[in-house]
């Protein structure tokens, strides 16, 4: 078996190539076959699989997916890492890399593109993430609709801990509301520091995010739910009948109005309430702007 995620290999490739780890695209590489397999076989990569990898690197984890998926597309935004790539996957006949930025890629294009050849069952989204975009990229994906079965990521243990949170916990806030209305959230492990070239200077972890066949609540309006999550948590300490004023041009009686239909009293906070209170205070506020 070819061990790329070796440190000495990691190193060797990165000295002949001459290649210098860019801190602002995040680029610590992974060096421990246990950690990939805990990507990889956690996202339970099989050969009816496309995968889509996001940030490949020097190719670690899309060798290992690879050998199992049954086709990897990688999206990499370094040009500098893209003949490497090519040199490290070479043997790979099932690996596709482009050289693009995720955020500016349309995904479901690339994908459905791969779908229509009816080779593959489930598309599986994985990556070591770059840490400095690790919500936009989750919520691109979510929001996108992108038909995929999961997606597995690494990244930074703090969001990983906020997006897999519940009411009442520090930790919980707009991106684990946000996140669990389209997923189910489960830390597969944490991973220490030093599995890294170079290392990084926060703690990570593993998170599966299985996205829900049918969603966990019935939302009229889903970007008025957003906006009310957002609302709610921008302003923390202050109440729900305060940090909802304004949205969508909601009155303050208009959002006394919402939550008193929705059974919410009016002092809580955002920090308080679950999934489904917010998803029926959304819906009471939607009621209010359309005037019902
Ligand atoms: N997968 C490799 C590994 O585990 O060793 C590298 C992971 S490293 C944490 C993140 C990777 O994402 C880097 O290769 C970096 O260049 C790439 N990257 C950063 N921003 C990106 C973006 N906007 N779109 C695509 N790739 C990006």
């Amino acid at each position: 078996m070819k061990k790329l995620y070796a440190p000495s290999t990691v190193n060797e490739i990165r000295n002949r190539h001459d290649f210098k780890n860019t801190k602002s695209l995040g680029q610590n590489f992974l060096t421990d076959k246990g950690i990939i397999d805990k990507i990889v076989d956690g996202a339970g990569v099989c050969e009816d699989d496309l995968v889509l990898e996001i940030g490949p690197g020097l190719g670690v984890i899309t060798w290992e997916a690879a050998q199992k998926a049954g086709k990897v597309i990688a999206v990499e935004i370094d040009k500098n890492l893209i003949p490497i790539l090519k040199e490290t996957l070479a043997d790979c006949d099932n690996v596709e890399v482009l050289h693009q930025d995720i955020l500016k890629t349309d995904i479901n294009e690339v994908i459905n593109r791969e779908l229509a050849t009816g080779k593959y069952k489930n598309v599986k989204v994985i990556g070591n993430l770059p840490y400095y975009i690790t919500t936009p990229i989750i919520m691109k994906i979510l929001e996108d609709g992108v038909e995929a079965e999961s997606l597995t990521f690494m990244m930074q243990k703090e969001v990983a801990d906020r997006i897999q949170s519940a009411p009442g916990k520090k930790t919980y806030g707009a991106v684990s509301v946000a996140v669990q209305y389209y997923c189910e959230a489960e830390i597969l492990s944490k991973v220490p520091r030093d599995v890294f070239i170079p290392q990084p200077n926060v703690d990570s972890a593993v998170l599966k995010l299985t996205v829900r066949k049918e969603k966990a609540v019935e939302v009229e309006n889903r970007d008025l739910f957003l906006s009310c999550i957002k609302a709610g948590f921008g302003q923390r300490r202050k109440t729900l009948l305060n940090s909802l004023m304004g949205v969508d041009g909601m009155t303050k009686d208009g959002v006394k109005a919402a939550l008193e239909g929705a059974g919410i009293d009016p002092s809580r906070r955002a920090e308080t309430l679950d999934l489904e209170e917010f998803a029926t205070l959304a819906n009471q506020v939607n009621k209010q702007l359309q005037g019902k």
